[in-house]
């Protein structure tokens, strides 16, 4: 049978574990600046790259941003924010950084082409490490297939925002290395943080789920059958989940859920992980969630803010007539 790319056989191995001191992040978006935040708090040296000059520029202050968040909640002091600001370095050519890593960690936009083209480059640019991806959906066989050493390539997923979230999920490629995974597991402890280990299947355990659950919400909002805010209630309130899927979408950006949902469509099933037409509308129209200050919501920094989306693909407005919409 044609492999497609997907992990259902044994793992081969390799020698010892690799020992992990610096690490290179690779995307400074929203996951990129979260991540090496993280890394830098738990006494990593941190380098974080982007091919946008401004992103690198900028992702100092942004990662002091977030630093200083998690002060002002009592989970570090001024002098660990400090130290971990001074483990920091922003790269602006990833060549020197990547030949000192011991682990890169790829936060850059969820598209195969893209991670395929990194990963290829970081082969021959950093001939040491451990390659790790951040995707969301993408196959890891896939990504590793760009390599000669796809044992030490794996997924290790993080969620948004790093900082905060408790759990990491290791996808575990086809020809993921035992040695490699038990260097991610102690990678992900050291930063106190929970991981799930999962096999390389489209979208894992935690993003096919999750925009299961989305997609089927965003639809709800398609057809007037509630407000956002009220189908964000129904699963907090009425569930117990921490925070709504409509929120949850604009937090992660309606465009990765985009590039997510169709991914899953393709590898996957069609028909369950259709993007709704209105998810598309939205993110045409640059409302992608918090990132730009609008979504299922309207954002004030860390506040939602209830506003009317239009039932988009019902043609009739319904869910404009809805209560819970305040604009
Ligand atoms: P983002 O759009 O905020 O950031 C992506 C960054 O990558 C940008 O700064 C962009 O300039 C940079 N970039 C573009 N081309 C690049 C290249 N060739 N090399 C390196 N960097 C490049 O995206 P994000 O939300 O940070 O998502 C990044 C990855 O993390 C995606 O694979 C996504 O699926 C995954 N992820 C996202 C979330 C989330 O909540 N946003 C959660 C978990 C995983």
């Amino acid at each position: 049978m044609e492999s497609d790319g997907y992990n259902r056989g044994p793992m081969p191995s390799d020698s010892s574990p690799p020992e992990i001191r610096s690490v290179l992040v690779v995307g400074a978006g929203t996951m990129g600046r979260g991540i090496a935040a993280l890394c830098a708090s738990r006494g990593y040296e941190t380098s974080i790259h982007d091919p946008v000059p401004a992103a690198v520029a900028s992702a100092p202050a942004a990662v002091a941003a977030l630093l200083e968040k998690a002060r002002a909640r009592g989970k570090m002091t001024d002098a660990e924010l400090r130290a971990a600001l001074g483990r920091l370095r922003p790269v602006a050519s990833v060549e020197e950084a990547a030949r000192a890593a011991d682990l890169v960690v790829e936060a850059a936009p969820e598209s195969l082409d893209v991670k395929r083209a990194i990963f290829s480059e970081l082969d021959r640019t950093a001939p040491d490490a451990v390659l790790a991806t951040n995707t969301s959906s993408l196959s890891i066989a896939k990504i590793a297939g760009s390599t000669r050493r796809p044992g030490r390539v794996i997924g290790i997923h993080f969620f948004n925002p790093p900082l905060a979230m408790p759990l990491v999920e290791i996808v575990v490629g086809p020809e993921t290395t035992p040695e490699t995974i038990v260097a991610a597991r102690a990678f992900v402890a050291s930063l106190g943080k929970e991981s799930i280990e999962v096999r390389d299947s489209p979208g894992f355990a935690t993003s096919r789920l999750g925009v299961a659950l989305g997609l089927e919400a965003i639809r709800m909002v398609e057809e007037g059958v509630a407000s956002p805010a009220d189908i964000d209630r129904a699963m907090e309130a009425g569930y117990g989940h921490a925070m709504g899927p409509l929120k949850t979408s604009d937090l992660v950006g309606l465009d990765v859920r985009l590039a997510i949902a169709d991914a899953l469509a393709r590898e996957l099933s069609e028909e369950r992980f259709r993007a709704p037409a209105l998810l598309r509308e939205m993110v045409a129209e640059g409302k992608t969630g918090k990132k730009a200050g609008e979504g299922f919501y309207r954002w004030e920094g860390n506040e939602a803010r209830p506003r009317t989306v239009a039932g988009a693909g019902s043609g009739n407005g319904s869910a404009r007539r809805r209560r819970g919409s305040s604009d």
